[in-house]
């Protein structure tokens, strides 16, 4: 549902069946109580426009069933033409789960995307992080959702426990081979520690340490890379920067635009793998990703295309001027990609 508003509504950990060592929901997102169906439907019977209804922030199908449905029948209330889009855990994706929601996309307001937290599909790393499955469970999770044509999308995190660069680059292909010519929506999301989480006493103790932003950057712009390759629709990369988020964090990549140093990253692999010393001629609006953040960028194709100047590099990179005023974009996601 491209081109469209979105309209989120945060279930801190709802229907979570166990406290993933990192998480804490309420937290990174500042919501800290969810709203009842009829606050759903009264905020959707406001609306004058179509949106996309998001149910972020908990574990949708794992719901009590009565509750999820009044949830999908409180959307009917949002004007024609909208849609919803959910996240929720790979164990509750049960035929039944699958089932409802394939209901739901015959209604008024379908279904446009189901996304599973896989965070990872190493074992190892799902242990570590007491996510409760295994990538065989998480794998079968998601291929239920593909055999029922519905839409699917993954949030995949780095720099969890026990986790490496090509265990992530493995969880991509894995996810490949699954989805197929199929799209399929992708979040990547670093992991932080987050006071009062287990996580916090593993990092406290110095049994876990957490990524730095440089690394973390370069691990999600080179993962990005493989899913583009590999046709994933990149959504989102880092957590939304809240109060709560900041005031929460203690320690790891964290970073208010996490998401364009990453974005920036990828830039600079994708510019120098296709020519490797430049030049290199790049869409206007994508020169904030190399300029920004203290020509990071710049630094990174300096140092890809093997030149030591980075003001060298200056002058090897193009953008032509923009044609006209820039259009406003209401796109839902963050994608520097999907803006030009
Ligand atoms: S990561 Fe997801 S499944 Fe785990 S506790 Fe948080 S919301 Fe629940």
């Amino acid at each position: 549902m491209k081109g469209r508003k979105s309209l989120p509504f945060f279930f801190a950990m709802a229907g979570c069946r166990n406290r993933c060592v990192y998480c804490d929901q309420a937290r990174i997102t500042g919501n800290w109580a969810a709203p009842s169906p009829e606050e759903v439907k009264k905020r959707l019977e406001e609306l004058d426009c179509a949106v996309e209804i998001g149910f972020f922030g908990g574990s949708f199908t794992c719901l009590p069933p009565d509750l999820a449905d009044s949830y999908l029948e409180a959307t009917a209330a949002a004007p024609r033409g909208s849609s919803l889009r959910l996240s929720t855990h790979p164990l509750c994706l049960t035929p039944e789960a699958i089932r409802r929601l394939k209901g739901a996309t015959l209604g008024t307001c379908p279904v446009s995307c189901v996304e599973v937290g896989i965070s990872s599909l190493d074992d190892e790393v799902l242990k570590a992080c007491s996510r409760g499955y295994t990538a065989r469970e998480a794998l079968k999770a998601v291929e239920g959702l593909l055999q029922e044509n519905l839409h699917a999308g993954v949030q995949l995190m780095i720099g969890l426990p026990g986790q490496t660069p090509g265990s992530t680059f493995n969880d991509l292909r894995r996810l490949a081979r699954l989805k197929g010519p199929r799209s399929m929506d992708l979040r990547i999301y670093p992991c932080l520690v987050l006071k009062g989480t287990p996580l916090e006493s593993l990092w406290e103790s110095g049994r876990f340490s957490p990524l730095q932003t440089e690394e973390a950057a370069r691990w999600a712009g080179s993962l990005m890379v493989e899913a583009l390759d590999l046709g994933f629709e990149i959504l989102r990369v880092g957590l939304t920067e809240t109060d709560s988020l900041s005031a929460s964090f203690k320690a790891g990549p964290h970073h208010p635009a996490f998401g364009e140093l990453a974005w920036g990253e990828c830039l600079a692999r994708l510019l120098t793998r296709n020519s490797a010393g430049g030049p290199w001629v790049i869409e206007g609006k994508k020169r904030s990703l190399l300029l920004g953040h203290g020509k990071r960028g710049i630094r990174r194709l300096a140092e890809l295309s093997g030149q030591a100047a980075p003001e060298a590099v200056s002058r090897l990179a193009f953008w032509p001027k923009p044609k006209g005023p820039a259009k406003r974009s209401n796109r839902r996601v963050d994608n520097p990609e999907n803006e030009l």
